[in-house]
């Protein structure tokens, strides 16, 4: 087609067309991390029953992620914590909190990245899968096997890198917006409205608002017959190699 163009067979136009559905495509494919766009991402479970997952983003955070703990204890749910490695060598004593009181936790990079993170290199993003993993493993003894991408943002670099360590790449379906959007009632709203079988929540134990939020939600899950099931059985995959 190129060649039809500098012969003077198609219009110029075609190629801009064509650059521009590329182009739309691959911020489609980078953002959105349902669409699967560069690698395999587990985002849901395959259930007609009405089981669900938590899932928070971000943490351990010194205070609030221990209120998250006691909440989840009262109801009597088990959560997935996704870790920042830095953190975790930070607040160790939290991890293991989260680890004894039977919650998973995953793998969320050493930093968080950027959101723009077309521009880190391969090798850059595999070291920062392999220091979370082993800034996890110095507290717990255990090697996470689940790894979510910051921002949900894939790319080829990401994919390229996580192929070689072989984590199990974790999305969602549920995703609450509790760090852009400042109005409790309104992630309450939006949860709610998501809710379905399959679904995984994600949250971030990083924010005070949390707090309510997480309660009324397990309040409506109770309510509604909803079962909040650890994600390993949600998703039937191993959370620890
Ligand atoms: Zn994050």
């Amino acid at each position: 087609m190129v060649i039809a163009i500098f012969l003077g067979y198609l219009s110029i136009w075609y190629l801009f067309l064509l650059c521009f559905v590329f182009l739309l495509l691959t911020a489609y494919g980078s953002g959105i991390i349902q669409a699967q766009y560069f690698m395999p991402v587990t985002c849901g479970g395959e259930t007609k029953e009405k089981n669900i997952a938590i899932t928070f983003d971000d943490g351990p955070h010194p205070e609030i992620t221990n209120q998250v703990l006691d909440i989840l204890k009262e109801y009597d749910v088990k959560a997935t914590f996704f870790c920042i490695g830095k953190k975790v060598e930070s607040h160790p004593e939290v991890v293991r909190e989260i680890d004894a009181q039977g919650h998973l936790v995953a793998n969320h990079t050493y930093s968080h990245l950027r959101k723009n993170c077309w521009v880190i290199q391969e090798e850059k993003i595999k070291k920062e899968l392999s220091q979370a993993d082993e800034a996890i493993f110095k507290v717990l003894n255990k090697k996470p096997n689940w790894f979510r991408p910051p921002f949900g943002v894939t790319n080829p670099h990401i994919a390229k890198a996580n192929k070689d360590l072989g984590h199990h790449v974790i999305g969602w379906n549920i995703r609450s917006l509790d760090g852009r959007l400042k109005d409790e009632q309104k992630i309450i709203k939006r949860v709610k409205k998501r809710m379905k079988p399959g679904g995984i929540i994600l949250f971030h134990d990083i924010y005070p608002r949390i707090l309510p939020i997480l309660r009324n939600i397990l309040e409506y899950a109770r309510e509604n017959n909803y079962n909040i099931v650890p994600l390993n059985e949600l998703i039937k995959s191993n959370p620890y190699e």
